[in-house]
Formats: structure tokens, C-alpha cells, sequence
């Protein structure tokens, strides 16, 4: 059984398939508490359901993705077995995770996606950064910083120099929407980084469930 907050049909909101129709399971339980967090609802509580029910309901709408979120969706081992059953009817998932925990056993999948965070110094949580991480991602995988400040700004290059990495990296500004600042100072710096919103945000506000 995974314990699970909610399951909705929207827009990927996040990440290179902004804009997408996607099923989304968002599990229960966080191990961090970033100052910034904007899902402090999944960190406890849920409904109990089957790797076979949630298979189930995926298939109901019209859409090869399902993104698995959180909270932090690989403390629940049972997160494998639905990632495994998800592949097989050949869906594309999206893997959101803090990038605290090892992804060493999350499949290796031309369809499997992995959307890992660096946590940035405003989220007061970068101690539990797991920088190993980066080498066990493929090129199909991406990063993500949110970027509050300069000091954010700054921290996040230094890990991209520090670590290479063959996917995409992405910025994304604090609250996922005041893209300009940021873009500029990408662009001057000529910086090979993707700049993206948090489009969800930006169509429907602050709202759960989309
Ligand atoms: S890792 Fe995600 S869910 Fe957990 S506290 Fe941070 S932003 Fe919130």
C-alpha cells in the first residue's frame, strides 16, 4: 500500500514537459522542510491505496505521463513497484524528488524521468543535498534549483561547475512566477541554463489540485 494526498489530472506545471496533461500522484510524507515549501499539506495524513488502484485510475484519462511527487515520494518503498507497474503499460513518468535520497534504485528507463532538486541555501536545507546523486543521473533526467536570492543564484552555480552535468539544468524563481530578473542575469552571463515558471501557478494561482 502507498499512503497517497492526492491524485488530480492537469498540466505538467514543472520542468521540459511544461504544459503536458498528466496524471499526478502526490504521496504522503516529507523528510525536509524547506522555508519555501508550497505543498506543506502532503507532509502527513493520506489515504491508503494499491499499487493497482493507482494504475487503474492513470489509465481513465487520455495521457502517457504520470508524474509521482510529493512531500518525497521515494520514502514509501512501495513507490518502486509502482514506478515498475507504470513502465510496463509504457507510460512516461516524472520522478519529483528533493534529491535527499539516493536514486540508485529507481529504474533505469528511456521512459523514466528523473526531475531531482539541489536544495538552495534559502530553503535552509541544503545539508541534506545528496551531491553523489548528480553521477547517477542520464542525460534524459534534469535538475533543479529554486532560486530565492543572489546568494541562491550564486550557490547553485558553483554545484553546476562543481558537478557536470549532461542534462538540463533549470532554474526556477522562488513562487514560479517573476521570471524576468532572473532570465536577465542568465542571458548576461550567457549561461547554458534553462529559465522556467512554475506554469500551474501562473494559470490558476496559489490553488491544491492542479
Ligand atoms: S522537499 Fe518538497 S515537499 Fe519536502 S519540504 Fe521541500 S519543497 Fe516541501
Amino acid at each position: 500500500m502507498l499512503t497517497v494526498i492526492e491524485t488530480f489530472y492537469s498540466i505538467e506545471g514543472e520542468g521540459p514537459f511544461i504544459g503536458v496533461p498528466t496524471f499526478f500522484i502526490r504521496l504522503s510524507g516529507c523528510n525536509l522542510r524547506c522555508t519555501w515549501c508550497d505543498t506543506k499539506y502532503s507532509y502527513s495524513g493520506g489515504e491508503k491505496r494499491t499499487v493497482e488502484s493507482l494504475v487503474e485510475e492513470a489509465a481513465k484519462y487520455k495521457t502517457k505521463f504520470v508524474c509521482i511527487t510529493g512531500g518525497e515520494p521515494l520514502l514509501q518503498d512501495e513507490v518502486y513497484s509502482l514506478m515498475y507497474k507504470l513502465l510496463d503499460k509504457e507510460y512516461k513518468i516524472i520522478l519529483e524528488t528533493s534529491g535527499s535520497i539516493s536514486v540508485e534504485n529507481v529504474p533505469t528507463d528511456e521512459n523514466m524521468i528523473i526531475a531531482m532538486d539541489i536544495k538552495t541555501p534559502s530553503s535552509n536545507m541544503v545539508e541534506h543535498n545528496l551531491y553523489q546523486n548528480i553521477e547517477l543521473l542520464a542525460a534524459k533526467d534534469y535538475l533543479k534549483f529554486v532560486i530565492s536570492d543572489d546568494k541562491d543564484y550564486s550557490f547553485s552555480k558553483t554545484v553546476i561547475e562543481k558537478y557536470p552535468f549532461d542534462g538540463e539544468v533549470i532554474f526556477q524563481p522562488e513562487g514560479g512566477k517573476n521570471l524576468k530578473e532572473l532570465t536577465e542575469k542568465v542571458l548576461k552571463e550567457r549561461l547554458n541554463i534553462r529559465v522556467l515558471p512554475q506554469l500551474h501557478k501562473i494559470i490558476w494561482g496559489d490553488k491544491r489540485g492542479v
